[in-house]
């Protein structure tokens, strides 16, 4: 019987919060170390936290946004542990109670979300260690899937999609390099059939790469134990970048017991049921809706939906050009072939992009009305993107207009036709690929701008019937 590998995430996403959870201290990303901080997140003896108001509206729109029951009453527990970076003793952060719960992303379920605040940060020099504060009362969520998801690329592709719900909602920034979005993964195998095996806990992967290569890692590593015989232990374990493998950090019998109780210094978390209802009202449509959507009505490919949805302002981008150029499948490839690659050439995201949604909505009409050919549309296009230029003045300033006059075209069909007597006698003797040729010369007479069906069309003309 083969293995199946089996996965759970646990998902810490920083909220975009100006200040912090239970305090007024700014939440500014590299600020100087130790200068956000107050005798709240400090942990001062009889400082009392006050909770954010904004925090729990960004919690409740992630609840939301993924399908959860957002509950109009959680509680906040203290999670009790030593550990230089909290100086409080305790996390403040949810248990039995939480905010939310069974949600649905990309058919793997959430069992819960909760809010909490993140720790300091350990700085380790050479001989000393340092701590900085800055960080210690960050609002955060937590998003625990269940054990749902079956490999490494179905972990990868539920984070993404994640990623991309919290910055649609503008709840977090998904900027995992600054540490804005970290994910821990459970990772367990099987034989087909039998119940769950002991897991293994990777903590704090920050980026895409390195959650799938610790998973693989970690599946690879468990199958050969119990090939060889041997049991997994329920551990936690760090990945090692550099060495590409996972290693042991503490056993279970080293676990903490957290001695949760509820946090006496502030009160049930009561969130009225029309507040979630207005949260509810104010969401913008979400990938999966919009992928959907693209689908149906213009019938757009999964694949290239998927990647038009993959940011917020890039599907917004293409939505306003679909619309105003009235052609939603050239919208589609415009954008997912040429406006990509720019913004990756230039490294710039859309806001600095110099073509507008309307002046490609505008390039799109010139090429559907026969006024451009493809061609010309391609140097259009990179002119705008270079310039930021109108595209009915560049057609004018290259004189890239298409000519699709028959008359004219006619006119330089007589001329290819009296210089290239040889290969016409060839043609009307039956070599049908010399017509090709002939096109070529004929499109090199207009200077590649006749419109291409007609100077085909009336190239044959000529040549079938003045025989
Ligand atoms: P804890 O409360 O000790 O953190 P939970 O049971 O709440 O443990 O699970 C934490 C995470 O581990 C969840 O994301 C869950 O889906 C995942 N998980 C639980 N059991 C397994 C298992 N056998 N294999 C893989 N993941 C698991
Ligand atoms: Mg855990
Ligand atoms: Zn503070």
């Amino acid at each position: 019987m083969s293995w199946e590998a089996v996965i759970g995430l646990e998902v810490h996403a920083r909220l975009s919060t100006h200040t912090k959870i239970f305090c007024g201290c700014a939440t500014t990303f590299g600020a100087p170390p130790n200068t956000n901080v107050c005798p709240i997140c400090l942990g001062y003896p009889g400082a009392l936290p006050a909770l954010n108001r904004r925090a729990v509206e960004l919690a409740i729109r992630m609840g939301l946004a993924t399908g959860c029951t957002v509950h109009t009453r959680s509680v906040f527990a203290r999670k009790n542990y030593f550990y230089p970076d909290l100086p409080k003793g305790y996390q403040i952060s949810q248990f039995d109670e939480p905010l939310a719960t069974d949600g649905r992303v990309l058919g793997v379920r959430i069992r819960r979300i909760h809010m909490e605040e993140d720790a300091g940060k350990l700085l380790h020099e050479r001989d000393a260690s340092l701590v900085d504060l800055n960080r210690a009362g960050t609002p955060l969520i937590e998003i625990v899937s269940e054990p749902d998801i079956t490999s490494s690329e179905q972990a990868t592709a539920y984070l993404t999609r994640l990623r991309q719900i919290l910055m649609y909602t503008e709840v977090c920034d998904g900027n995992m390099e600054e540490g804005s979005l970290r994910c821990d993964a459970n990772v367990s195998v099987r034989r087909a059939g039998e119940p769950l095996g002991t897991r293994t806990e990777v903590k704090n992967l920050n980026s895409f790469r390195f959650l799938g290569r610790a998973i693989e890692y970690e599946i690879e590593r468990q199958i050969s134990v119990l090939e060889g015989s041997g049991t997994i232990v329920q551990e936690t374990r760090l990945f090692d970048v550099a060495a590409n493998e996972t290693r042991v950090m503490r056993s279970k019998e080293e676990a903490h017991d957290y001695r949760y109780f509820p946090e006496p210094d502030l009160y049930t978390l009561a969130v009225e049921a029309s507040w979630i209802d207005g949260v509810r009202g104010s969401l913008p449509a979400l990938p999966d809706a919009r992928i959907e959507r693209y689908q149906r009505e213009h019938g757009i490919s999964a694949v290239d939906a998927e990647v038009l949805v993959a940011n917020r302002e890039v599907a917004d981008y293409f939505e306003r050009v679909a619309r105003d150029a009235g052609n939603a499948r050239a919208a589609a490839n415009w954008t997912r072939n040429e406006v990509l690659r720019v913004l990756n050439e230039q490294k710039i995201d859309i806001h600095a992009f110099r073509v507008t949604p309307e002046m490609l909505a505008r390039l799109i009409r010139l090429i559907d009305s026969g006024a451009i050919g493809g061609k010309a549309a391609k140097e259009v296009f990179e002119e705008m993107a270079a310039s930021g230029a109108a595209p009915d003045e560049i057609v004018e300033r290259n004189g890239l207009a298409q000519v699709s006059d028959p008359d004219a075209i006619r006119e330089a069909a007589r001329r290819v036709v009296q210089a290239n007597e040889a290969q016409v006698t060839q043609y009307r003797a039956g070599t049908a690929k010399i017509f090709g040729y002939l096109v070529g010369q004929l499109m090199k007479e207009t200077r590649g701008k006749a419109n291409a069906e007609l100077a085909n069309r009336i190239l044959r003309e000529l040549l079938d019937n003045s025989a």
